[in-house]
């Protein structure tokens, strides 16, 4: 994939305007990704439960646990880019084995489910934190213009969760699963296509870090044990999802082995680059406890609106797990270029919050989406029914405060790490993700009333309860972070 680079880096990034030309490609490599991605979260719980037979609760944890497994593999992804592969030939074996477990599943659902989602895991492990570093490497160290780059970048990831989110389900409900599960596996054909029709374009930008450093056998060589490697823990994936036992095991040890790794890692640099590396783990932490309550999205929000919610919205009926699936997006799609625009206007006039009180604020508003979705009991009808505008209410809220949080993350990823780490921090910024999922699963399991046959009123009183929890916690988290903030102001230097 090395040769015939048409343009320099210095050419790529000394780009006049808002955007380099060479963020659409990866805007819509990513955005199919996403596609496939999302359209295969919006399917998976429904898909166990209704289709594996398994309980709610069981079907939470298992999915928390695949979402955790997915998000920890970025970690793994973004370390072997680092060292071996580079960001590009990563995205490219990540985007085939998603295309194999997407099709896997839709050959046969339920034979074939475990295999097709340790293919999906594994696949998204490379992909996903690889692209988004790509975004990075398009602006020099200091470009004012990269946090839009990644606010247009994060609009993209929406337009394909949104589609993906909508028309998978849609599928799945008035087709087949086997048709819903193959659309999934198109879109990532797409995505992957686009990568590798436009790589000559993004110059020297993902090429391996062992380029020049050794000969091309070898590096075909290390190549092919990353890849051998990724297929041989397949088997392992495979263990780990089936049993959700497991899973509390896995992420008991791989979180702290990857924090006394970056810890390790640290000292071959300067103490104003560890410094920064610090400030980027405090901005991770945070983000494990956000995602905690987001995540609930794909889980007990799913089946909260499976069976609480009425099918109208603004006087349209519509069917209320699509608009759990595609509202955050659309918010995302609409809300993304006016946070780009807010932020620009409170810079001019000297008053743009920093990106601790920016994050601390991301925890107020879902706080206060999560008091929505627990107020929304007080509308319900007496068959347990509840407001489908309250729910989307409490999404558009929920979706300001991603806004606040997730791009700036990514951006912050790729400047407050030095170079030769950028994957694996971008890996690490997406293992807080899994955490955050592995504890949405949990907490959505306890939010799930003991019996599966309760009334739809007990189960939502129930689901309720648990929103209203989450409203208080994740508050208190939002309070301590704009208490702590300038602290770790101190450990960014000359980073906002
Ligand atoms: N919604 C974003 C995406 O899909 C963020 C996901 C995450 O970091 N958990 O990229």
């Amino acid at each position: 994939m090395e040769q015939n680079q048409t343009a320099s880096l210095a050419d790529i990034q000394n780009f006049k305007g808002k955007y380099p030309k060479q963020l659409w490609y990866l805007f819509f490599s990513e955005m199919w990704e996403r596609f496939a991605f999302y359209g295969m979260r919006g399917m998976l719980t429904i898909f166990m439960v209704e289709q594996l037979m398994l309980s709610e609760r069981d079907a939470n944890l298992k999915y928390g646990g695949i979402q955790a497994f997915i998000y920890t593999m970025t970690f793994i992804g973004g370390l072997f880019a680092d060292k071996i592969l580079g960001f590009r030939k990563s995205v490219f074996w990540g985007g085939l084995l998603m295309i194999i477990g997407s099709f896997t599943l839709a050959f046969s659902p339920k034979d074939l489910y475990y295999i097709g989602i340790s293919f999906t895991i594994v696949g998204t492990g490379f992909f996903k934190p690889n692209i988004s570093t790509m975004v990075g490497s398009l602006y020099k160290d200091g470009d004012p213009r990269r946090d839009a780059g990644f606010g247009l970048f994060y609009s993209g990831i929406n337009v394909g969760a949104f589609l993906g989110g909508w028309l998978c389900i849609k599928t799945a409900n008035n087709y087949s699963w086997n048709a819903a599960f193959s659309l999934a596996g198109i879109g990532m054909i797409i995505g992957l296509g686009i990568f590798i029709f436009t790589r000559k374009m993004i110059g020297p930008i993902g090429l391996s870090p062992l380029e020049d450093k050794m000969p091309k056998s070898k590096i075909r060589m290390n190549d092919i044990m990353v890849y051998a490697g990724s297929l041989l823990v397949m088997p392992l994936i495979y263990l780990l999802v089936k049993n959700s036992e497991y899973t509390d095991y896995f992420m008991y040890t791989v979180g702290p082995l990857a924090l006394i790794y970056i810890l390790w890692e640290m000292r071959r640099f300067n103490k104003i680059e560890r410094d920064k590396l610090f400030a980027a783990l405090v901005f991770i932490i945070f983000s494990i406890f956000f995602w905690a309550f987001f995540e609930q999205a794909g889980g007990s929000l799913s089946l909260f609106a499976r069976y609480n919610l009425n099918d109208t919205v603004l006087g349209m009926h519509i069917d209320p797990n699509e608009v759990n699936n595609s509202s955050n997006s659309i918010f995302v799609i609409i809300l993304s270029p006016l946070a780009g625009l807010l932020w620009l206007w409170m810079a001019k006039k000297k008053a743009e919050p920093n990106n601790l009180i920016k994050f601390g604020l991301a925890f107020l508003f879902v706080g206060i989406s999560f008091y929505l979705y627990y107020y929304n009991r007080f509308f319900a009808d007496a068959a347990g029914k509840t407001s489908l505008n309250m729910f989307t209410l409490a999404y558009l809220i929920s979706t300001i405060g991603e806004l606040c949080l997730s791009p700036i993350g990514l951006s912050l990823m790729t400047t407050l790490a030095p170079k030769p780490l950028h994957g694996m921090m971008m890996g690490m910024w997406f293992l807080a993700s899994a955490y955050g999922q592995y504890a949405a699963g949990i907490l959505g399991a306890n939010m799930t009333t003991a019996n599966d046959n309760a009334s739809l009123t007990e189960k939502l009183i129930s689901y309720t309860d648990g929103y209203k929890q989450l409203a208080i916690y994740a508050v208190i988290a939002g309070v301590v972070l704009i208490v702590i903030s300038p602290l770790v102001r101190k450990l960014m230097h000359d980073v906002k």
